[in-house]
């Protein structure tokens, strides 16, 4: 059994970014299986066009099961460079002890109030933050959503199980403190969308934190096929700093922490902390 039929129907997509149907282009090289990534041709986004239906409920549960393809992927076809990445995470880890980032820029940022986690998995991020921040979570896994708000109880908070565009359309518009899209923009089919209700349900003076993949990255230049960021058919957005930019002013997003650091090229990621300002 193929991985498609293993995942149910596949969809079609046009450029997340801009809408143009790209289904003429050719393939990027960097696809793999029947997992068709391509370039845009009107503004070089780079997407997958044809990612499984999580609508599906199979299909999502499918997803959990399947979320750590890659390493599978990566022993199995590149033994030795899948040791040395290991070797060298764990020593970077150990060499670097890096700082909490994501904890970092909730305390320079986001003011006391509501805190939504947008694919909060099992609200481990919510169950650290502060007593001040009220917290809520998305997550469209029933089994995690289940574990999620069981715990959050114990702090007042709540889980909403939907997928993350109708979950954060479930929020009173002007209430949230902060959005967290931590690892969550580079899977969401309709990211401008996300982005704009994420928008809306910020109050003036909130923010929103990103994190994801740099398709910029030096990394990716050099690793070709083999770059971390990739993976089938999990991460349906190949955001690099400008398209990422582009897409949170078009949502009606200012930028406000978003320097040379937070795009470092030697780094996979990118951090990104945009407000609203209205
Ligand atoms: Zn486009």
């Amino acid at each position: 059994m193929s991985a498609a039929e293993n995942l149910g129907d596949l969809l079609h997509r046009n450029c997340p970014n801009c809408e143009t149907d790209n289904s003429d282009r050719p393939a990027l090289s960097y696809s793999w299986q029947e997992w068709q990534l391509r370039e845009c041709g009107a503004c070089r986004f780079v997407y997958l066009e044809n990612p499984p239906d999580y609508a599906d409920f199979k299909v999502a549960f499918a997803w959990e099961k399947n979320h750590g393809d890659r390493k599978v992927r990566m022993r199995k076809e590149y033994p030795l460079a899948y040791g040395v990445s290991k070797a060298w995470r764990k020593f970077y880890r150990w060499a670097v002890r890096k700082p909490d980032k994501l904890a970092n820029r909730i305390n320079k940022w986001v003011l006391p109030g509501l805190v939504i986690d947008v694919g909060c998995g099992n609200a481990d991020r919510l169950l650290s933050l502060p007593a001040h921040y009220e917290t809520s979570g998305i997550e469209i896994s029933k089994a995690l959503a289940e574990e999620a708000g069981a715990l959050l109880a114990t702090r007042g908070g709540s889980i909403t199980n939907l997928p993350a565009v109708e979950g954060l359309a479930s929020y009173e518009a002007g209430t949230a403190s902060g959005v967290l899209m931590r690892s969550f923009l580079e899977h969401e089919h309709k990211p401008i969308e996300l982005l704009s209700h994420a928008a809306r349900v910020l109050k003036p003076g909130g923010v929103a934190i990103i994190k994801v993949p740099n398709f910029s990255s030096l990394n990716r230049r050099i690793m070709g096929s083999r770059w971390c960021g990739f993976r089938f058919p999990g991460h349906v957005n190949y955001f690099t700093p400008m398209s990422l930019r582009t897409m949170v002013a078009d949502a009606g997003l200012a930028t406000v922490g978003f320097g040379f650091f937070d795009r470092f090229p030697f780094s996979d990621n990118m951090w990104m902390v945009v407000r609203k300002d209205v």
